[in-house]
This record gives C-alpha cells, structure tokens and sequence, in this order.
C-alpha cells in the first residue's frame, strides 16, 4: 500500500514528533518547560495540585483506571498501526497479551498492587479482564470516520510558546484526507457515561488544535479548523463518539489559562485550593494527603 502523503508529514520525523523548530534538544536539556493540555487542565480544576505534582512527583502512582486506560490504549494502538501501514488486523489473543503485559508493566511502575490506588477493580486479573473487554467492546465498532487516513499514532508535537517553556502534547490518533484536512483523535476509557458537557470542559481539543494548526503555518499550509473526536468507551459497553471543533476564541482562552498556570509554576504559585470541585477526594485527588484542605476536611468529617 503506498504511503499517505499530507502536509504534516514534512515536518514529522520518523518517530511522529513533529518539531519544526528544533527545540527538542531544549526540551530533553531542562532549558525549556513543557507546557502540556494535562497540567493546564489540572491547574483549571485545582492550582494546589498541580504545585504538589512539582514538589512529590513520585509520590503520585496509577490508579486502576489510569492502569486500565493505559492498557486498552496499548491494544488500540497496536491495531491502528498495522491499519495504519496496511497490514491484516492482529488477532484478538495477540491484542489481548499486549493490553495484559501493559497492565503489568503499570502495575510495576506504581511500585506494586498495593500502592495502586484502587476504585473500580480489585485485583490485576479484574484490570486485565476490563481493559480486554473494553478493547473488545470497541472494535465492534467503525475504528475510524469513513473516508480518513491515519497518518499518525502517538504524534507528538513540540512549539516554542513564551519565555522559558514549550507548547506540547502527544496526539492518541491523527486521521487526515484530502478535501476534509486533519481530525485528531483520543481514546478514554471510562467508568461511566461522560456527563452531557464534559468533552466542551477539557483544554485538550483547543491546545492540541491551535499547535497543529501553528507547526502546519510553518511550512505555508493553512489547514482551517482542526476537529477532535473523544472515542468514549464505558467499562459497561458504551461507546460514543464525541466531537469538538475548537475556535480562535477557545483556543485563546485555554492560552490564557495555560498562562496563569505557567505564572505560578516559573514564580512558585500563589498556589490556590479550588475545595469547590467534584475532584477534591481522597478518591480522586493524589494531593489529598498532604493538602492542608484535605487535611481540614479529613478531621472535619472525622
Ligand atoms: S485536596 Fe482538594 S484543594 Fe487540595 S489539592 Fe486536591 S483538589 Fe485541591
């Protein structure tokens, strides 16, 4: 099958990190902070988690969903290369030891089953069992829009974004075709159902957007609106599809977020406690143990 040629791909490298300018040496050396869709996120919900992910960073192991989400990741990508470079699909067993390996390989980097942070599940087979259903529940359906290309699987782009840091991320999915441009793609596994707005209140399909956009400016190519699908997939079988077109207006609001966030982390905050948020649990909050709101509620509800 012959090669998809698109715009993007004169700036990629063979390892799918499109990096027009040169700063990767930057980024490896300390000289430049990567700026990244998770932390601008993580500063919107709470300030004060992000500061305790810079001073304890490791100090913050998996959890059994980000273990699940990381292995079901690991059997789609596996699928979606071999579709990608025109192969016959993998076999289902074969897909299965990949999501079973990286559910150890995350246990192992957690430091053992007892320092996960278990919610859902209750043992490795139980990850293993979910993240092999979840991949199962997904590929009875379409793997990408009709009429797409992929033409990159964990893209990973670098930009110089203000004075001392970088603008990155790692794209799950990069489709593309001739007269519709690019669409970005990202898998989530899920406990449940996403609330009706939960894919407008993410920073992802804006930053990732805005920088795909500003690498394709670098060669001349004006590639328009980049759309970006969440391939929703629930622990019970339900899978949606939703999508987001991020606009100029969004894309310069989740800078000027991202903004702030960096402000805090170059000076060393003011870091504040955002109490009011559906995250702020022992659950779901890393921070919970050192954080002195964690702390106050803890004894408050004692
Ligand atoms: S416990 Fe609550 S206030 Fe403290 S860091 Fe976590 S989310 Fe923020």
């Amino acid at each position: 099958m012959p090669a998809i040629t698109h715009p993007l791909d004169q700036i990629m490298d063979e390892k799918g990190v499109v990096d027009p300018h040169g700063i990767s040496a930057d980024v490896f050396a300390g000289r430049l902070r990567n700026m990244r869709q998770s932390t601008i996120g993580s500063f919107a919900i709470c300030p004060t988690r992000v500061h305790y992910k810079q001073v304890f960073p490791d100090s913050y192991g998996g959890s059994d969903s980000t273990i699940i989400g990381t292995a079901y990741h690991a059997g789609m990508e596996h699928v979606l290369f071999a579709e990608m470079i025109g192969e016959d699909r993998p076999k289902q067993e074969d897909v299965y030891v990949i999501v079973a390996d990286a559910v150890d390989d995350e246990v192992m980097k957690c430091g053992g089953i007892e320092l996960v942070s278990w919610s859902k599940m209750k043992s490795v087979d139980q990850l293993k069992d979910m993240a092999c259903r979840l991949y199962d529940f997904r590929m009875s359906h379409e793997l990408i829009p009709a009429g797409y290309h992929i033409v990159g699987i964990e893209t990973t782009f670098r930009m110089p974004w203000i004075l001392g840091w970088a603008a990155t991320g790692t794209i799950d999915l990069l489709l593309w075709n001739e007269r519709q441009g690019y669409r970005i793609v990202d898998h989530k596994s899920a406990g449940r159902a996403w609330d009706t707005n939960k894919h407008v209140k993410t920073p992802q399909p804006h930053w990732y957007a805005k920088w795909v956009r500003a690498a394709l400016e670098t060669i001349g190519h004006d590639s328009g609106p980049i759309p970006m699908d969440f391939e929703v997939m629930t622990y019970a079988g339900k899978y949606e599809r939703r999508t987001i077109t991020a606009t100029e207006f969004t894309e310069d609001l989740w800078n000027d977020k991202a903004l702030i966030a960096a402000q805090s982390m170059t000076n060393d905050g003011p870091w504040f406690q955002n109490i009011d948020n559906n995250l702020c649990s022992a659950t779901y909050c890393d921070a919970w143990d050192w954080c002195p709101s964690g702390q106050a509620y803890r004894i408050a509800t004692k």
